[in-house]
């Protein structure tokens, strides 16, 4: 099937996350949810890339409805701890649980990787991407109906672009990207959304849209985790920010988890801070100033 085939090339070319994100609905869908269990649980979760640990035991409980940031220094495990939660990478050790299941069956979660890990040449337009994220609920044999296209439609509009639908996808601004990514997260009905630094590379105004469009996802019941280098943003918000560099070092109110101790454990000699009104301020994470790509 045309409409297919094309998909399945995006999903390939729009990141191996993705494509296998794509293929693990197609094979387990329609995870069945234990509603007592919490939304995500991550328990003592490591993983190893060849001689690299990147996380070390790391657990915490989300609940459902809840905003919250994962932050610490690049190489701190943000983005692998993103992909087991998604189910694409699968842990050394330890157990990820949505609802009580193993992420890989569960098409309630959306994953939406760094925009550089996307080829945004690929000759497809907004509409079919949004598309993709209804691939789980059709099927591979049912194409789409006035109904799918329908909930795309409406996805593009709730994240403000539906005047983009027909365009192609390598015309789309920084902040459009990530909007077409949050409503294909719609169109799939995604209860769990997880997004790779989604605001690097963004100009404020950009910023601030996709923080308002993750905001009005809260009364959707609909749950986000970002993986962030902005400590200020991710104190500012979101409910609960997680403070990762490799192992857990620490959960909670940004209040609660960005004291000095728990930032300097985090950054070492690092991260700036500033003694401003009586309390402790960070203002930036030092450490690639002057690095390539910084
Ligand atoms: P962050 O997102 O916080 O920058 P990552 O999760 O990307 O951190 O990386 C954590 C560590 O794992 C880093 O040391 C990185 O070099 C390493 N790493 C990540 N992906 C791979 C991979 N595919 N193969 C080998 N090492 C990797």
């Amino acid at each position: 099937m045309a409409w297919m085939r094309r998909l399945a090339q995006a999903g390939i070319r729009m990141g191996a996350p993705v494509a296998r994100q794509v293929a693990s609905w197609l094979a387990e869908r329609h995870a069945p949810h234990a509603l007592e269990a919490p939304l995500l649980e991550v328990s003592r979760v490591s993983m190893r890339y060849n001689d690299v640990l990147a996380l070390e035991e790391v657990s915490f409980t989300v609940r459902t409805g809840e905003r919250v940031a994962i932050v610490g220094p690049n190489g701190a495990g943000k983005s692998t701890l993103l992909k087991i939660i998604a189910g694409v990478l699968t842990p050394t050790s330890g157990a990820v649980r949505v609802y009580g299941q193993s992420p890989g069956g569960h098409l309630c979660i959306a994953y939406i990787p760094q925009r550089t890990a996307v080829d945004w040449n690929f000759p497809v337009t907004v509409a079919d991407v949004v598309m993709m994220g209804r691939v789980g609920k059709l099927g591979l044999l049912r194409p789409p109906g006035p109904k799918d296209w329908e909930r795309v439609r409406q996805a593009l509009a709730q994240v403000g672009i539906a005047h983009l639908a027909d365009r192609p996808i390598r015309a789309l601004s920084g902040g459009q990207q990530q909007r077409m990514f949050i409503a294909r997260a719609l169109a799939q009905e995604a209860e769990l959304l997880l997004l790779d630094e989604p605001f690097t590379g963004l100009d404020l105004p950009s910023q601030e849209g996709i923080l308002a469009l993750l905001e009005g996802l809260r009364s959707q019941g609909v749950t986000v985790l970002v993986a962030t280098h902005d400590l200020e943003q991710a104190a500012t918000h979101f409910d609960r920010v997680l403070l990762l560099n490799r192992w857990l070092i620490g959960f909670g109110r940004p209040e609660e988890v960005f004291t000095p101790e728990a930032l300097r454990r985090a950054y070492g000699g690092h991260l700036r801070l500033l003694y401003v009104s009586g309390e402790w301020v960070a203002v930036g994470d030092t450490c690639c100033e002057g690095a390539p790509g910084a």
